[in-house]
């Protein structure tokens, strides 16, 4: 296992590829271009007016009919899924993909001209390391229609995948490691398949305009009808593994976890991506770890910085004015007009949003935690808020004063914490919240 940190990469220059689009028949030229950190890959529409970006995530999947489409307002980009399992594959993070048509060039059906594309573009390491989300517990997803996903964890990002066409023909099956090296040799060469009964709806539905022979592989009960002979014996689950990385990349973060994949489709895809998703978000450290300082009586400012790592305008407590024992905290915080929230919230009315109070909440139990806990090299993850209420509005030049108690500390680990904040002695806003720390 390697515990390295895993750098983000973009490309080293722009690099572009033409050719026709499945779907629509058109002629299309598509372009890769470096992009900054934390930038993820977006597509962006050249032949559009005022030239729209779009995110490749999961949030912004539209359809899955055939091929993944994302889209945003009117906008659509087709079939995302083979030039994103390039890029995720080669180990590119942040990149513009930008295309004069809604739709990438097809190729020959495979990731195999975007793989050139890529290399021809170079690849450049950036200064920031990867978002990662290593599976510590299995996920899964299962459809009415018989596809089954499962991540189990794994140190690897690994895919075993079953591949069954119509009526059980040409089942095959594959498990491999996915790595930059295995995914160009074994994976991106494997062209799209499609089965002779599913072709006709799609040419009456319009779908498939630019589709021949040369640019997918069409089997006819036993027979396979293909330009170029089989590239590999199990070309057609190959081919899955490849629409499966090129989902997944919607889904963000460096998956380490192994994919069992039983008749995988866009659509089981994308229900997987969105199920990591809400894996990863729960994940997310909310408060970072930081040296606890000694003593028993409040802390100014500057040790409340030194404790949390929120900074103005995110930073929701003052001071900390007093501990009662090991369970009980007190924290102010002046609500001033110069916070930058009360400009829109809300114009000639300002009112400070009862989330932000939450937040203040979630701060200061967290002080208390972090001191009980001695947790100066843990993480805290805020895993629920539950009961919140807002009584009265909090105006600017109110004192708030925020109060958390502590309720339940199991093992060190799981924390319960009742707050509530007062202004003039009136409870404004309550709620229980809930900490782990690992
Ligand atoms: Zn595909």
């Amino acid at each position: 296992m390697s515990s390295a940190p895993d750098f983000q990469q973009t490309l080293a220059k722009s690099a572009s590829l033409s050719g026709t689009s499945l779907h629509t028949g058109e002629k299309v030229t598509l372009r890769l271009l470096p992009a900054p950190v934390d930038h993820g890959i977006k597509f962006k529409r050249k032949d559009l007016q005022e030239e729209p970006t779009i995110d490749a995530r999961i949030e912004n999947l539209k359809t899955v009919e055939r091929a993944t489409t994302i889209g945003e307002g009117a906008m659509r980009v087709h079939t995302v899924e083979h030039v994103l399992a390039a890029l995720s594959a080669m180990g590119v993070d942040n990149a513009i993909v930008e295309m004069d048509a809604n739709e990438p060039p097809i190729g020959d059906g495979s990731a195999r001209a975007y793989v050139e594309v890529i290399r021809k573009a170079g690849l450049a390491p950036q200064e920031k390391p990867r978002q990662a989300f290593t599976v510590r517990e299995p996920v899964h997803i299962e459809t009415k229609s018989g596809s089954l996903l499962v991540v189990l964890p794994d140190e690897k990002y690994r895919i075993s995948c079953t591949q069954v066409g119509p009526g059980g023909r040409f089942a095959q099956f594959l498990s491999t490691e996915i790595t930059p090296a295995i995914f160009e040799r074994e994976i991106a060469p494997a062209r799209t398949f499609v089965f002779y009964e599913d072709v006709q709806p799609l040419m009456e539905k319009n779908l498939i305009k630019g589709g021949s022979l040369e640019n997918a592989i069409v089997v006819r009960g036993e027979a396979v009808l293909s330009k170029e002979p089989l590239r590999f014996a199990d070309e057609f689950v190959r081919h899955k593994i490849l629409d499966i990385i090129g989902d997944l990349a919607l889904f963000g973060p460096r998956l380490r976890g192994h994919i069992i994949a039983v008749k995988p489709g866009h659509g089981p895809n994308a229900e997987l991506a969105r199920a990591l998703a809400k894996e990863y978000a729960k994940t997310v450290p909310a408060i970072q770890p930081r040296a606890f300082p000694p003593g028993e009586g409040g802390l100014d400012v500057k040790q409340v910085m030194e404790v949390l790592p929120h900074r103005y305008p995110f930073l929701m407590v003052d001071r900390i004015v007093g501990f009662e024992g090991e369970t009980k905290i007190t924290g102010v915080k002046s609500v001033t007009i110069n916070e930058p929230y009360f400009a829109g919230h809300f114009p000639g009315h300002p009112v400070m949003p009862g989330v932000l109070q939450v937040e203040a909440m979630a701060q200061v139990a967290s002080i208390l935690m972090m001191k009980i806990t001695k947790s100066s090299s843990r993480i805290g993850y805020f895993i629920s808020a539950d009961d919140v209420k807002f009584r009265k509005p909090v105006f600017p030049g109110d004192t708030l004063f925020i109060h958390a108690e502590l309720t339940k500390a199991r093992s060190n680990r799981l924390a319960r914490a009742k707050c509530h904040c007062t202004v003039n002695d009136a409870v404004v806003s309550e709620g229980e919240l809930m900490f782990t720390f690992l």
